[in-house]
C-alpha cells in the first residue's frame, strides 16, 4: 500500500491489495508484468472540482503505461508506479463497480475524468481485459458526463457505447497529439497508436457528434517544434 493520499491534486486511487501478478509478452521480447489491483475509489482527493479539465471524479482503469513515451513526465518522475514505468503495469480490476459504487453514493454530480498522468486507459493492455466497456456502461446507467485522454485508436472499438453516453450525458475525447510523422511516433510513443491512426480516430468520433480537444503537447525542441510541423498539424 502507498501513502499517495496524503499528496494533493492526485488521483484517490488507493489499492487495496494485490492480488495476483501475471507476466505477459508484449512483443519485441519485452516481458510486462501486470499487477491486478483494487481500487476502492474514484474521486478526486481534492474534493474539488478539477479546474484544468473541469472534473469532479477521476480514475484510471491502469497505473503505468505501455506507450512508453520518451517524454513523459509521468515516467520521468514515476508518481508512485512501481518497477519499470512501460513493463510493471497495474490493472485495477473492479474500476467499473468501484465507480457505479462512487456515483450511487455520491450527492453531487460532476464530469468524471478517465485518465491520469501515468497511464492511459487504452493501452494495449485494455485490449485483453476491457475494463472501459463496463466503465462506460455504468456513466451511461448514472447518466453521468465524462472524458477520456488517450493516445491510442483502441478507444474506436467503444465507439458505440461513448455515442450512447453522449447522447443521455455528454462525452469529450482528449487526443494527445503533438506530431503528424508516423516514424517520429513510432520513435518517440513506442507503444502509442501512430499518429495517423490517432487522426482518422479522431474523425470517427467528430463523424459521432462527439467533441474532441487535442492535447497538443509537449513540442520537442529541434524535433517536433518546427513552424512547418506545427503549421501542417494546426
Ligand atoms: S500515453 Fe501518456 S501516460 Fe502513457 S507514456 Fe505516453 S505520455 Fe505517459
Amino acid at each position: 500500500m502507498n501513502n499517495e493520499n496524503e499528496k494533493p491534486n492526485t488521483y484517490m486511487c488507493s489499492v487495496l491489495c494485490y492480488n495476483r501478478v501475471e507476466n505477459m509478452c508484449r512483443g519485441g521480447g519485452v516481458m510486462l508484468r501486470i499487477k491486478k489491483t483494487q481500487l476502492k475509489s474514484v474521486k478526486r482527493a481534492t474534493m474539488f472540482v478539477d479546474t484544468y479539465f473541469v472534473s469532479k471524479f477521476g480514475f484510471s482503469p491502469y497505473r503505468g503505461c505501455q506507450h512508453g513515451c520518451a517524454y513523459c513526465d509521468g515516467r520521468a518522475e514515476r508518481y508512485y508506479v512501481e518497477g519499470i514505468f512501460d513493463e510493471d503495469i497495474e490493472v485495477r480490476l473492479n474500476a467499473a463497480e468501484i465507480l457505479d459504487t462512487t456515483l450511487v453514493k455520491s450527492r453531487e454530480f460532476g464530469i468524471v475524468g478517465i485518465g491520469s498522468g501515468v497511464s492511459d486507459a487504452y493501452q494495449p493492455i485494455e485490449g485483453k481485459h476491457k475494463i472501459m466497456p463496463g466503465v462506460i456502461d455504468v456513466l451511461i446507467k448514472h447518466r453521468a458526463p465524462a472524458y477520456v485522454m488517450t493516445k491510442s485508436a483502441l478507444a474506436l472499438r467503444d465507439l458505440d457505447k461513448w455515442k450512447e453516453l453522449n447522447q443521455v450525458a455528454g462525452v469529450t475525447l482528449f487526443v494527445s497529439l503533438t506530431m503528424l510523422n508516423n516514424a517520429l511516433g513510432r520513435l518517440f510513443e513506442p507503444g502509442a497508436s501512430l499518429p495517423t491512426k490517432r487522426l482518422e480516430m479522431i474523425q470517427k468520433f467528430k463523424e459521432a457528434g462527439i467533441s474532441v480537444v487535442v492535447l497538443a503537447m509537449p513540442f520537442m525542441p529541434k524535433i517536433t517544434d518546427g513552424l512547418d510541423q506545427v503549421d501542417t498539424l494546426f
